[in-house]
């Protein structure tokens, strides 16, 4: 059962997330104002921290810059309302590892924590020891090269990021948002188009037939996922 601590002051919001994150099975524990917050994530054990922006006494970005500069690296998602665009950049340059825009959907929430606790539970080395065969597909992580019935392709660094965190995550639903989160980060803004047009390139360089995908998948009003 994973710990998670939601630091957020909305009481209806609180009251909601606390209700269907129990349902999902977490352990979960409130602080409803940043200060408080800081508290309990840097004495307590949590797997994930969801962190509201807008907070009493503390702010989200100063609660996740002072947990990382004491060296807490517990996963955190923050929330923050519409349009915020500038929080999100200071939000993952400061240490977040995500970012939700209020209001959110509990289905995303929910695949967005999943995420952070199988990254967390995951040793890299999974993934780094041998090379992954999907198919006609081998995906060598360690020498970063991904080949087609054994011709080696070539894939841009950015495109190789993203098939990395989809194969990380496999058969899970990924939005756009998430994977130019992941992908991207902050180093630019672009848009979630970027990853439909990297989407694109991914299938035209690895599927068999690109109108018809069956590793990277689309799911429609979600986002993508990758199938084996
Ligand atoms: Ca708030």
């Amino acid at each position: 059962m994973a710990n998670i601590l939601l630091v957020e002051d909305e009481e209806g919001l609180v009251m909601t997330l606390q209700d269907r994150l129990a349902d999902e099975g977490y352990k979960v524990e409130i602080a409803s104002d940043g200060q408080l917050g800081l508290e309990k994530a840097a004495s307590g054990s949590f797997d994930v921290i969801i962190l509201d922006l807008m907070l009493p006494k503390k702010g989200g970005l100063d609660v996740c810059r002072d947990l990382r500069q004491a060296g807490v690296e517990t996963p955190i998602i923050m929330l923050t309302a519409k349009g915020q665009v500038i929080d999100k950049v200071l939000g993952l340059k400061l240490g977040a590892n995500d970012y939700m825009q209020k209001p959110f959907e509990m289905m995303e929430l929910l695949a967005r924590i999943e995420v952070q606790l199988r990254k967390k539970t995951q040793p890299k080395s999974l993934l780094g020891n041998s090379a992954l065969e999907i198919g006609e597909l081998t995906i060598d992580f360690n020498n970063i090269e991904v080949k087609k019935g054994g011709e080696v392709i070539s894939l841009s660094s950015k495109e190789f990021q993203l098939l990395r965190f989809m194969v990380e995550n496999e058969g899970m639903i990924l939005s756009r948002d998430q994977l130019l989160n992941e992908v991207w980060g902050y180093d630019a803004l672009p848009s979630t188009r970027t990853v439909d047009v990297h989407i694109a390139w991914l299938r035209q360089k690895l599927e068999k037939d690109s109108r018809y995908p069956k590793h990277i998948l689309t799911v429609h009003g979600f986002g993508y996922k990758f199938v084996k």
